[in-house]
């Protein structure tokens, strides 16, 4: 039994916390909001912001590791922490800058769209393949500081604001998009078989277990990830996304951390991504997961809360998961929850999946 400090008290430290919880261990969440999901389900709150040194000092002096729940942490801070992060701040300096990430991972073998660095208005002169996407180097995410760029008339009207960093890269005209989910114990690294996700406007709105890819895929991108993960001496649970085009699979990012793809382990594997992640930063054994039934699982938004409280009410289900994050606000587009699917019988799913779509 340990006592855990998690650094950001979002629906990742929730699910992280509900998973130590089970094991037995107390938690301590640092966070901004005193309204955020962490708040009910830590044994102590520190409201604080992610960069307060002091604050994190007060945690680390309380438990007996960290973790934390989200890429855009501050990695010097981190680093200060040693060992207390096992995670470490490598994986978050890198992932926390799209041109660097890319880089990394072409330096490790892996196959990236082809990609350049923006840091003036002359370096969008050299970009003569279209469609490209231009994408903010940091702070990027659920598609936001993403341009597409598809065609000269696109590249001549951009406005990108300098001194801020860029990067173009090929759009990739993908069959499918996946991602590989693994925890890195300190005797070994496991990894669930690929997730199919689907986006739209840049956020994830389903995943799909099993998915439908072939032998030689599904192996390139586990090695792929797990190369990452080695590489990057991390130890907890680390997502990364690809494409899928043909035979290739196509690096696209990654994060040190659970992913939201994952989600969908709690109820159709038998250790959970958040499982694993406590599991592997409190130094327990490394554990290999087994998938237990096919899994779909939608994110619910803002616009979907109403939809989903009604079909539930109507029609309760033993295969229908849903979770909520306790998130006070309710914005569009913003994650409130998510619903897994899970069952082997292929023709219920089929209905529930028809059942459950978002309709927005
Ligand atoms: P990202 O923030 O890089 O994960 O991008 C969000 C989403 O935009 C991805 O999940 C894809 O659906 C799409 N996307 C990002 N990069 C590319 C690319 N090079 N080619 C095609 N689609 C992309």
């Amino acid at each position: 039994m340990s006592t855990i400090g998690i650094l950001g008290g979002g629906q990742l430290g929730l699910m992280m916390a509900q998973a130590a919880k089970k094991m037995g261990h107390r938690i301590i969440v640092v966070d901004p909001d005193d309204q955020c999901p962490c708040v009910s389900i830590a044994d102590e709150f520190i409201c604080a912001k992610y960069t307060d040194e002091q604050a994190i000092a007060t945690m680390a002096s309380r438990c007996d590791v960290m973790t934390y729940e989200f890429e855009n942490a501050d990695a010097q801070l981190v680093e200060k922490f040693g060992e207390k992060f096992p995670q470490g701040s490598e994986a978050l300096t890198v992932s926390q800058h799209r041109y660097k990430e890319k880089k990394f991972a072409q330096k490790l073998g892996l196959n990236v769209p082809e990609f350049i660095r923006i840091k003036s208005d002359a370096d969008l002169y050299p970009i003569t393949r279209f469609p490209t996407l231009i994408k903010t180097c940091r702070f990027g995410y659920d598609g936001k500081g993403q341009w597409l760029i598809r065609d000269i008339e696109d590249l001549n009207e951009i406005k990108l604001e300098f001194p801020g960093e860029y990067i173009a890269e090929d759009f990739i005209d993908y069959d499918r998009e996946i991602s590989v989910v693994v925890a890195r114990f300190k005797d070994g690294t496991v990894a669930y078989p690929p997730f199919e996700n689907v986006h739209e406007k840049g956020i994830l709105r389903k995943t799909v277990i099993p998915c439908e890819i072939n032998a030689s895929v599904k192996d390139k991108a586990i090695e792929a990830a797990i190369t990452i993960a080695d590489q990057l001496n991390y130890i907890g649970v680390l997502a990364v996304e690809m494409f899928v085009r043909g035979d290739d699979v196509i690096f696209n990012e990654f994060a040190p951390r659970p992913h939201n793809s994952a989600h969908l382990t709690i109820e159709c594997a038998d250790f959970s991504q958040f499982d694993l992640h406590i599991a592997a930063i409190t130094s327990q054994p490394c554990t290999s997961p087994t998938l237990l039934r096919p899994g779909v699982m939608f994110n619910i938004l803002g616009q979907h809360v109403a939809e989903v409280l009604s079909k539930y009410a109507a029609q309760p289900d033993e295969h229908v998961y849903i979770h909520w994050y306790g998130k006070k606000e309710n914005r569009f587009n913003r994650k409130m929850g998510h619903v897994t699917l899970a069952t082997s019988d292929a023709i219920e799913m089929k209905a529930l999946v028809e059942r459950w779509r978002m309709s927005k």
